[in-house]
């Protein structure tokens, strides 16, 4: 998010020139006057890219590992518990965490070393992360952090941009964008954080010793807060830490975007999503792209400070007004709904993994629509209507994660099917989990059936389904990371390894989409889905 009241990125040539420089890149990018009302600056490329192209990788400014997370180096970004391996193949039980090692000055920041690297010999240390990168930074900011204690992501991330700013280690022209983005100070200052803000610029002057003013440090802490990235792997939801990276924080917000951003270690990789026309602005979603109109347009001002005006808000927003007959009243009693549906959800979840205690999943669905249908005008909460495809997905997991396979397919399958977006990394994430999902099935028998219910597929179309499911997951994971990226390779192995048994005709031809639909229907009509809800392009 490029800042309005510092010379714009579209006024500073020569800064842009500079920043695009340093990022690998096969494409002609700019940076240009947004198209959006009051976005300032907006990235835009002058070639036409494709759909699931690499669009550039950028080394962020500053990255943080997450609080208190053991497993990730904070040099070199390996997750010892990361669900894939670097050989390109999903971890399993037998795999061992070799978590990093914490640094035994400051204890906040975790190396991996040889040793956890799951090498044999003794640790040597010459060639630890720990030893390079205290060479290269470390040294200069260990003694900051070890006298700040437990500050928080955002805090240490400051400390870590004033300390590499003073030691010459953050480029002069990163410092410069830095500078130049968007620090909405002012919302910042009157927010609830309004007293950390103050109190953490000013212990960040005392502890990083920076001869840089007051009013400076809160600037920069406010680019932290309104441009930092999560950092995740892709196909996994867990945050591995905060990334601030100025060419991708020229990037403005779409609810529709057309790239996406994920990252490799602690670097950050933009694909597009779809085709992406010559001129285009680059926009990727800075919240949940599921989620709805009422709730991203709530979350959008509170934390980046701006309504989102795009093309989807406006027609999703004339949707609810349609419904609501624009009675504001009846909008905030739909958005109370959506939050307090996500909140008991997640607390069902947290109270299943913190405790274990079985879930009884029907009656929480059941209470839940019944509390969503309460809420919506017309009594009937559309099926489509977020969060509940998300609370559906989220039932059939708990079910999956209780062992009942036949209910957690029914669920995670009518959530899939009722999902609104079917693109980027949220649904790659979906389809995976709807697969591991049939893959218990396959391994299971059903109950009896009455005669009267949709019957359920015979073991062949279920085949035919898992096959064509990973089909798609292959193509969503090539599009969305990229053909080597070990997420990938893990899926191919897995769709290899799947469809060298397969009978018949593969995914890819038209006998096999023509069996694979009817199966696909079939799963639909007996999970209590019309038929025709969701069906996938398997030629
Ligand atoms: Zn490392
Ligand atoms: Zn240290
Ligand atoms: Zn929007």
């Amino acid at each position: 998010m490029p800042s309005q009241d510092a010379i714009p990125f579209y006024e500073n040539p020569g800064l842009c020139q500079l920043l695009l420089s340093q990022i690998p890149t096969g494409n002609t990018l700019q940076v240009r006057k947004s198209r959006t009302p009051g976005a300032g600056s907006g990235l835009f490329t002058e070639d036409a890219i494709p759909a699931g192209q690499e669009v550039f990788r950028s080394k962020p400014a500053v990255t943080c590992v997450q609080d208190s997370l053991t497993t990730v180096c904070d040099f070199c970004y390996a997750n010892s518990a990361n669900k894939v391996l670097p050989s390109g193949r999903f971890r399993t039980r037998r795999d061992p965490i070799d978590a990093p090692v914490e640094c035994g000055e400051c204890h906040i920041c975790k190396y991996c070393t040889e040793l956890s690297r799951g090498c044999s010999r003794l640790l040597t240390a010459a060639k630890s992360c720990r030893n390079t990168a205290f060479e290269a930074y470390h040294k200069y900011e260990c003694a900051a952090f070890s006298k700040s204690g437990d500050i928080g992501i955002r805090a240490r991330a400051l400390y870590r941009v004033l300390i590499h700013h003073q030691h010459g280690i953050l480029p002069d022209h990163q410092w410069q964008g830095l500078m130049t983005l968007m620090p909405h100070q002012s919302g910042h200052q009157q927010g609830p954080e309004k007293e950390a803000v103050s109190r953490i610029a000013k212990e960040a002057k005392v502890h990083t010793g920076t001869a840089l003013d007051l009013d400076t440090i809160e600037r920069i802490y406010c680019v932290i807060l309104t441009n930092s990235m999560a950092i995740r792997l892709p196909g996994q939801s867990a945050v591995m830490g905060t990334a601030i990276d100025v060419v991708g924080a020229i990037m403005n917000h779409s609810c529709d975007p057309n790239v996406l951003i994920s990252f490799h270690g602690n670097e950050l990789r933009v694909r597009t999503l779809r085709d992406v026309e010559a001129g285009e602005e680059l926009a990727h979603c800075y919240t949940d792209v599921q989620s709805d109109v009422l709730l991203r347009q709530k979350l959008l001002q509170a934390e980046y400070f701006f309504p989102c005006t795009c093309g989807r808000c406006k027609s999703e927003l004339d949707e609810h007004d349609r419904v609501t007959q624009g009675e504001e009243a009846k909008t905030q009693t739909i958005r109370g709904a959506q939050e307090t549906l996500f909140a008991s959800m997640n607390d069902a979840v947290s109270s299943f993994t913190l405790s274990g205690k079985p879930v009884d999943v029907d009656s929480l669905a059941d209470h839940m629509e019944e509390l969503a249908d309460k809420a919506y005008p017309t009594g009937e909460w559309p099926p489509s209507l977020e969060p509940l495809p998300s609370i559906y997905k989220t039932l059939g997991r708990l079910n999956q994660a209780q062992g009942d396979p036949f209910s957690a397919i029914e669920f995670c399958l009518r959530g899939c099917a009722y999902t609104k977006r079917r693109a980027g990394e949220p649904w790659m994430v979906d389809l995976f989990e709807l697969v591991q999902v049939l893959t218990a099935v396959l391994g299971s028998t059903p109950d009896e059936q009455d005669a009267d219910e949709p019957p359920f597929p015979t073991p062949a179309e279920l085949w035919d389904i898992f096959h064509g499911y990973l089909h798609e997951l292959l193509r969503l994971a090539q599009g969305n990371c990229g053909h080597d990226e070990s997420y990938t390779r893990a899926i191919r192995s897995w769709h290899d390894a799947a469809l060298k048994y397969a009978d018949g005709a593969l995914p890819g031809t038209q006998e096999f989409a023509d069996r694979f639909h009817a199966a696909h229907r079939k799963l639909l009509l007996w999970a209590n889905v019309p038929g025709g809800q969701w069906t996938i392009d398997v030629v």
